[in-house]
């Protein structure tokens, strides 16, 4: 601020925690001037209503065509976001089409974002003493002691004040009071004792026997300690119960050993991840691709973002760990993103056992007290922080490393509410920002990444081989029309996969099935040649609308009749393809009734404990045949599948959706890649009636550059992404012709100025959808910088133009940028 002497006001401009379109601005009062600055909350009225802002701008004598009211109190002495987080929020808010209200809302955590609909409770360990609080407080905490608890409004309401937020503020931190979570399991932290080897045996395995030399005239301690040495599996600490069950010694004994300063024996907190299941750092040396791919990394990528193309297995969590402690080591924060938290279990326990305490896990099922605590450790300069997309938005004082593991996976988009973002492009955008090296890892990159880096925007570095004794799994393609003519089936499973399931089983390895059924499309096929209905106008299969007995495309509109018989063969089985994991568990407990069966999907397995259970079930072998969905090919690397099966691989070529082939590779490639990890050799069947499907070859001969090259000259002839960019836009509307006539107008306001890039508005296979009728519209334009800003306003302005007409307010309209 200019230090001359002005008698001009000051103004504060604010994000709200809401949808709203604009920033908004007020005026200080005199008294708060000296408290202002970039980045504190303040409390402001909007609309008969009291919320916790932040302070993104402050400037004297602003000029504004509207009344500004007061800003009300100062809620932070100090700032809550940096000019840093506030760049990365906006920039998130204008490329995703968003409100910043909206971004602030999935970067705070609950803790941080006070509204006044925020219920707030008495917290339980509060003793009561009321000499810690000032009147207002006091109040404040009579209220909710007499109320279970009460929102910010209600509070405001009953202790008739104009401010109640920096109370809250003081309230919350003094712990006397805290937000209550909703529908959220409350945490509870599990502790777990473990031994902890004294440095002088830690490490190899003749350092722990000099143990023995102390424990000569005890067969207990003796055994103990064997004990220990049989189950660390080279690991330095064990749970303490594991090591008493296998010795079969008392706690007394265990605590003998701690005296003679074998082990000490520690409480530690296992996280809900990795409890029952301490990963083991990968401890043996790097092999010579391993330290290529690092070499590159750190020291020619000249700080461009980086892919690391590494085939499955070939050991990739390495070369990241090494990655990282550099980055430490220089006194740079670190950011590692998987995919979905619960399903990473395996790849969070090893980082964990590789680093250990200097990294912390981030998810959306931590308690809010939790989540602010995360927030300010990484404030205070906390390592490395593992998480979720969210973990993007935490306040990185110092980032020196962002790494986007799995790049390709979808659920790095977040698909509702607001903002649809990409973190793994978000990570890009932050990385720049910050100055930090990004890399992105796979086994299978999006197409967008791979083109990058041919297009040198990316260095590239390529991990060919597995690492160690394991080799890539064989696979074998079966050819499921020849099978079921000749009679070579058991129900759904070939001869030639239950040959090779019944000779696995009496190996006592074990098998995995894998079967896609997440989805509602449906496409239709001919049971005798194969034949699947395609559509004229696009690159995708048509979905069958069984109501209306007719086919339609989901993104063009084209429709077309459902055939009574194959147009190609004239056969008249027409068959809408699908089982479930459901039922192949069931009929494979048949087909093998000695082993034991069991099945992972979102259905058997909802919490991250029944899914760490049924893990560490399978792990000790006490499974012997696991069917699931794309839950079981998330990262697992158990040594002893060798045999995993996909039962019907044309409902993952057909999905009705451009990307259906890449989907298609990468996931088959992901759950190959599953098998024969270790010293077992490892063989993949995958059966379809489409044996000569390119991504089936292409997946076979383990070629990503021939489905690259094959899958990028497509894209490139429709017009899709990578060369294309596209923007989605939903409509919705309880009244179905409401939803109707407001798609036609956006359309034609649309195509008036956008021509043949907008097509549309189609009606999507799910018309109708929590009570909401719904029509799509997708814009597919040239990725030319200019015009896509130009095509972002043009559709806001639409966007507000429809809802600003009688008849059309209440039209819901959701536009995704870059639908993934
Ligand atoms: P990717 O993520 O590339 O599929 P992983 O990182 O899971 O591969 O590594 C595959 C396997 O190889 C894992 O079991 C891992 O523990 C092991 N591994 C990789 N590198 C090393 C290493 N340097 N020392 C010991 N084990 C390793
Ligand atoms: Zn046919
Ligand atoms: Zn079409």
């Amino acid at each position: 601020m200019p230090a001359m002497t002005t008698t001009a006001r000051l103004y504060a401009t604010v994000i709200l925690p809401l949808a709203v379109p604009k920033t908004y601005s007020y005026l200080v009062p005199e008294e708060l001037e000296a408290y202002m600055q970039f980045g504190i909350r303040v409390e402001v009225p909007l609309r008969n209503k009291l919320y916790a802002a932040i302070v993104v701008d402050l400037e004297r004598g602003l000029k504004l065509d509207y009344k500004t009211r007061d800003i009300s109190a100062v809620i932070d002495e100090v700032p809550l976001i940096s000019q840093q987080q506030y760049a990365f929020w906006s920039w998130i808010a204008e490329y995703y089409c968003c409100t910043i209200g909206e971004v602030m809302g999935v970067a705070l955590p609950g803790g941080l974002k006070l509204g006044s609909e925020t219920k707030v409770v008495i917290s339980p360990d509060y003793d009561g003493d009321v000499t810690d609080l000032n009147d207002q407080e006091f109040l404040i905490a009579e209220a909710l002691a007499n109320r279970q608890e009460l929102t910010i409004d209600e509070i405001q309401d009953i202790t008739d004040r104009k401010t109640v937020y920096p109370y809250i503020r003081t309230l919350l931190d003094k712990q006397a009071i805290y937000i209550k979570e909703e529908l959220k399991q409350k945490y509870k932290p599990k502790t777990a004792d473990y031994l902890i080897l004294h440095p002088d045996y830690a490490g190899g395995a003749d350092r722990l026997s000099k143990a023995l030399e102390l424990s000569t005239k005890s067969d207990h301690q003796t055994n103990s300690i064997l004990a220990f040495a049989q189950l660390r599996n080279g690991k330095d600490q064990l749970p303490k119960l594991d090591v008493m069950h296998k010795a079969t010694v008392t706690g007394s004994v265990i605590k003998a050993l701690e005296k003679k300063g074998i082990w000490t024996i520690e409480k530690k907190v296992v996280s809900r991840l990795d409890q029952d299941y301490d990963g083991t750092a990968d401890h043996q040396p790097m092999s010579d691709q391993q330290v290529t791919a690092h070499q590159l990394i750190a020291n020619e990528s000249g700080g461009k973002p980086v892919l690391l193309h590494g085939v499955t297995g070939s050991g990739k969590t390495r070369v990241y760990v090494e990655l990282i402690k550099e980055a430490i080591a220089e006194g740079k924060q670190v950011l590692f993103l998987v995919p979905e938290i619960a399903l990473t279990t395996q790849i969070v326990s090893r980082v964990q056992a590789a680093l250990g305490k200097k990294v912390q896990v981030y998810h959306s099922r931590m308690s809010n007290n939790e989540r602010v605590e995360l927030w300010n450790a990484t404030y205070e300069g906390l390592p490395v922080v593992l998480g979720a997309r969210s973990s993007l938005f935490l306040p990185y004082q110092n980032l020196g490393l962002i790494i986007v593991d799995e790049e390709h996976d979808r659920s790095y988009k977040q698909q509702d509410p607001a903002p649809r973002y990409n973190a793994r492009d978000a990570a890009a955008y932050l990385a720049h920002l910050t100055g930090a090296q990004i890399v992105l890892g796979s086994a299978t990159p999006s197409l967008e990444s791979y083109m990058n880096a041919r297009a040198s925007k990316y260095h590239y570095a390529s991990m060919r081989e597995r690492f160690g004794v394991a080799n890539l799994p064989k696979i074998h393609i079966v050819d499921l029309r020849r099978a079921y003519k000749s009679n070579a089936m058991k129900g759904m499973v070939s001869l030639e996969l239950y040959r090779a399931m019944e000779a696995a089983l009496d190996r006592k390895e074990q098998v995995l099935l894998f079967q896609n059924r997440r989805g509602y499309s449906t496409s239709i096929q001919c049971t005798v040649c194969g034949w699947v209905a395609d559509c004229p106008n696009c690159d995708l299969t048509l979905t069958l609308h069984q109501y209306f007995d007719e086919l339609k495309c989901h993104s063009c509109g084209h429709r077309a009749k459902n055939p009574k018989n194959c147009p190609a063969c004239g056969n008249d089985q027409i068959n809408k393809i699908g089982f479930g994991t459901e039922k192949i568990e069931d009929h494979v407990a048949e087909l093998f009734p000695e082993a034991v069966v069991r099945r992972m999907d979102y259905d058997t397995v909802r919490t991250k404990n029944q899914f760490q259970d049924l893990l560490h079930d399978f792990e000790q072998r006490k499974v012997d045949i696991l069917v699931g969905t794309q839950m079981i090919t998330k990262g697992l690397d158990f040594a002893n599948v060798s045999i995993v099966g996909v039962l019907q691989a044309d409902r993952i070529l057909h999905f009705p959706d451009f990307r259906s082939g890449e989907r298609g590779f990468q996931l088959l490639t992901q759950v190959a890649g599953r098998a024969g990890r270790a010293a077992v050799e490892g063989h993949v069947y995958i059966q379809t009636f489409q044996p000569d499907h390119p991504v089936l070859q292409e997946t076979i001969a383990n070629s990503y550059v021939d489905f690259a090259v094959r899958e990028s000259s497509e894209r490139q002839a429709y017009t899709y992404p990578p060369f294309f960019r596209l923007i989605h836009i939903q409509l919705r509307h309880k009244k179905q012709h409401i939803a109707q006539e407001a798609a036609q107008i956006m359309a034609q306001q649309l195509t008036a100025r956008l021509g043949n890039r907008v097509l549309g508005p189609a009606e999507p296979s799910v018309a109708r959808l929590r009570t909401y009728y719904l029509q799509n519209i997708m814009i597919k334009m040239e990725k030319d910088p200019e015009q896509i800003h130009y095509v972002k306003r043009l559709l806001l302005a639409a966007k507000s133009n429809l809802t600003n007409t009688k008849g059309y307010k209440s039209v819901r309209i959701v536009i995704d940028v870059d639908p993934y």
